[in-house]
């Protein structure tokens, strides 16, 4: 059994990253990639504990995009943390994000919640500071009553808090993750639009914009939608990958590796990912030889 979707403290989970690896290697699990929202910071810990467990770990994260006026997430697996591009990359949507957060806080002082950008960071225990960090300041200074009623009254999409700051498309996801040694997976489909979505189409699209397959098996998925989405990975030769999405405390019940209980991501699936990735330039066969 693997797991191939997980959060650290480092993005909106509550568990240190190398408590994931030893509550993995606990469960029995095979391997666990770490996949934080937007950040690589998690993973020197991550990997750092690999001596120390039996399962595998994965270097991973999560991307959010925009795509037919959705917001979907991608992951980036087998990704190489020290890759300059990427970090390059992730810093330029962290300064954006940055920006994104000053205006956030003035948003919510004009809505009379006297707010500090100081709070919200206080939350965060990375340089990452996101909307589940407002969350938890909102509630600490009393001015929401939980996480979803903060999203609900104030920063969630659409909400007068709430100023959005990512236009990052599948395509560009794919290649950042693609030159970073990675594969690209759309995760959770099935919790990505409205239940009545036409998933073939749109993945036969995401898939010509390089992204290798989608989560067939999810922490929160249904048997008829593990099934189906099984079922459309077969039909369009793409890789029906999985995990819990575990979050630690954040999300109630769902426990790495088996989800909701349900859960049994197929070991097979790594093969399958790893036959997958890019081919980097030192690899390809022929290089230095073979040719005069
Ligand atoms: P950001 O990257 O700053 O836009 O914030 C994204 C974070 O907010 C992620 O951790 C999401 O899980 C969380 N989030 C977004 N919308 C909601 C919502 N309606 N309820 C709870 N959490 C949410
Ligand atoms: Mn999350
Ligand atoms: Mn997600
Ligand atoms: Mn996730």
């Amino acid at each position: 059994m693997i797991d191939l979707h997980c959060h650290s403290l480092f993005s909106d989970g509550t568990d240190d990253p190398e408590i994931l690896a030893r509550l993995a290697d606990e469960a029995g699990l095979t391997a666990l990639a770490l996949t934080d929202h937007d950040t690589l910071d998690g993973l020197p810990q991550f990997l750092a504990a690999q001596p120390a467990v039996r399962t595998r770990l994965i270097p991973g994260m999560e991307l959010s995009c925009r795509f037919m006026n959705m917001e979907l997430h991608i992951l980036g697996l087998f990704i190489d943390p020290t890759d300059a591009g990427l970090r390059e990359r992730i810093e330029d949507m962290r300064r954006r994000r940055e920006e994104r957060n000053d205006r956030m806080i003035e948003r919510l002082r004009s809505l009379d919640i006297p707010i500090t950008l100081k709070e919200v960071r206080e939350m965060a225990p990375s340089r990452t500071v996101s909307r589940a960090h407002f969350a938890k300041a909102l509630v600490k200074r009393g001015a929401a009553g939980s996480r979803q009623d903060a999203f609900m009254r104030y920063i969630g999409d659409g909400c007068p808090g709430h100023v959005p700051f990512r236009n990052l498309s599948p395509a560009e996801a794919a290649q950042w993750i693609s030159e970073a040694g990675g594969v690209a997976i759309l995760a959770h489909p099935g919790r990505s639009a409205v239940r009545s979505f036409r998933w073939e189409d749109a993945m036969r699209d995401l898939k010509a914009q390089g992204i290798a397959g989608f989560e067939a098996y999810y922490g929160e998925y249904g048997p008829t939608e593990q099934r189906y989405f099984c079922d459309l990975a077969e039909k369009l030769d793409m890789v029906p990958c999985g995990g819990s999405d575990y979050h630690g405390g954040t999300k109630e019940g769902l426990r790495l590796g088996v989800g909701r209980g349900n859960l049994n991501v197929p070991d097979a699936v790594l093969a399958a990912l790893e036959a997958r990735l890019p081919r980097r330039i030192q690899e390809i066969p022929g290089q230095g030889s073979g040719r005069s």
